[in-house]
């Protein structure tokens, strides 16, 4: 049974049911939509793929809209065919913003639930557009009884592409509390944008130097929904770069990921804040289903695998992936230069593979252990990426802004450009490289993958030892008594300073 439900497709998908439904005449339209599951830990989403739209005489058009039978079962069919599901979608010519059910649309939507469950073996799916602002509303119908289908109502209707807009259902997910903290980010951006940024359920995944930035940065601009993504213990040479990092947390063993969320709270300018921690690599199962209950994703990492797993996601799950990285230019303790970049891999744009973030051939290497081996990693050439190890503070500062940057764009499209291109960065001549064009024509990714869901024909999830390794050090450590008796004082600290 579905508890949690979303809907999402790409800006493509979106234009053309834009393009059908909205008549000239004002008139409600309809289609039939075909569509695939993607399932995360908690929340189910739809993935609408396709129409089928009717056919001239299929549609009866009299003020509401009515179908023939016929068009239901031809549309079924394609769906059982294609092996999707179905969803049904209708317009309110002149509304706006999420739409709910009425009494009409109820009874319309009941009398096929229980066919279309029996021909296609999914529920169906159904949904109400919004003529005046393209928006939608979404349910899916659940048979809670013999020959009684009911309807849960989605939390958000997330169109990916070159803009993410999501619309959000307000009962579900209401708007955050206007509180004082925040006056001049809503004066900068409004409150409708300020609305429907701080309702994204955002994942970072790696806690590390840059992404305990985007963190701290999330949490000031008043995002109340987020989850973390790391297996790392803070150590001594993170402190050089891990804000909010102390000498106590590394004697105490401290997973990064509680460093983000502590930080999270206590920079938390909404007034409700949510954090989710995940001790997982979101190439773990667990870690993977997690990371697709999330609206859109901060790649924070810098293996091939993990970037792996989050194209996949960007693509394949329409969760848009903000990605960067960093690349220090040091020769005997010269700096050359560096570079830094960020690109949000999503349907229509080019994808982490096809912008060189990660070389596909060396995730079977990852994936047998081989890059947590030194003798592996000294077999590789001197300025082999994967060998490179400098790192300074004020390039992830740069490189944590500039996928915060990507981000604002792509939600709020400042001056209506959502899309400015993939970003590269030179230190040492203060230029940005601007790529536009997005995957190669042979990339799977913004291909045959997309919105496949769970229909995916390839596991990219499996056991993660190094994951393992450090989640073992870990309880070990803290098992010992006196880190268990400091742990336990400095809980006791936190909560007598409030937090
Ligand atoms: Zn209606
Ligand atoms: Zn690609």
């Amino acid at each position: 049974m579905i508890t949690r439900f979303s809907v999402a497709m790409t800006t493509g998908v979106a234009q053309h049911l834009t393009g059908h439904l909205r008549r000239a005449d004002g008139q409600e339209d309809c289609t039939f939509v075909l569509w695939r599951p993607s399932t995360g830990s908690r929340r189910t989403t739809a993935l609408i793929v396709d129409l089928v739209p009717p056919e001239e005489d299929e549609r009866i058009v009299h003020g509401t809209v009515d179908f023939t039978s016929e068009y239901f079962l031809r549309a079924a069919g394609i769906a059982a065919e294609r092996g999707c599901g179905l969803g049904f979608i209708h317009a309110h010519p002149r509304s706006r913003r999420w739409q709910r059910l009425n009494d009409v649309d109820y009874a319309a939507e009941a009398s096929f639930a229980a066919q279309t469950i029996t021909l296609t073996g999914l529920p169906l799916i159904g949904m109400t557009f919004a003529g005046a602002d393209a928006r939608y509303g979404a349910r899916v119908w659940q048979r809670h009884a013999p020959r009684t289908y009911v309807p849960t109502e989605a939390e958000n209707v997330r169109v990916v592409g070159d803009r993410f807009t999501v619309t959000f259902n307000d009962t579900l997910i209401p708007p955050p509390e206007a509180t004082d903290r925040q006056v001049r980010t809503i004066s900068a951006w409004g409150q409708d944008a300020q609305n429907d940024l701080a309702r994204l359920h955002v994942g970072v995944v790696g806690t590390g130097s840059v992404g305990m930035l985007i963190v701290e940065v999330l949490a000031r601009t008043g995002l109340q929904h987020l989850s973390f993504f790391d297996f790392d213990t803070v150590e001594a040479l993170n402190l050089d770069r891990l804000l909010h990092a102390t000498d106590r947390d590394v004697r105490l063993h401290r997973a990064k990921v509680d460093i983000a969320a502590r930080a999270a709270r206590r920079s938390a300018t909404g007034a409700n804040i949510r954090v989710a921690t995940h001790e997982l690599s979101v190439v773990e199962p667990d870690g993977f289903a997690a990371a697709a209950d999330c609206d859109l994703l901060f790649s924070c990492v810098d293996r091939p695998w993990p970037r792996a797993a989050l194209n996949l996601l960007a693509y394949a799950h329409l969760i848009p992936v903000v990605d960067g990285g960093i690349a220090v230019d040091a020769h005997r303790g010269r700096l050359n230069g560096a570079e830094w970049r960020a690109h949000v891999a999503a349907p229509g744009r080019a994808c982490m593979e096809c912008l060189g973030q990660y070389d596909p051939a060396h995730v079977p290497a990852e994936r047998d252990g081989l890059l947590d081996d030194p003798a592996y990693i000294r077999g590789l050439p001197a300025d082999h990426p994967l060998r490179r190890k400098e790192n300074v503070f004020v390039f992830s500062a740069n490189a944590a802004t500039a996928q915060l940057n990507q981000f604002l764009t792509m939600v709020t499209a400042p001056r209506g450009i959502a899309d400015t291109g993939a970003h590269l960065y030179h230190l040492s001549t203060g230029t940005v490289d601007q790529r536009l064009e997005g995957c190669e024509a042979s990339c799977p990714y913004d291909g045959v993958l997309m919105s496949l869901g769970d229909d995916v024909p390839v596991t990219v999830t499996g056991r993660h030892s190094a994951a393992e390794r450090a989640r073992d050090a870990r309880a070990l450590a803290v098992r010992r008594w006196p880190l268990r008796a400091q742990r336990a004082a400095d809980h006791l600290l936190a909560r007598l300073l409030d937090r």
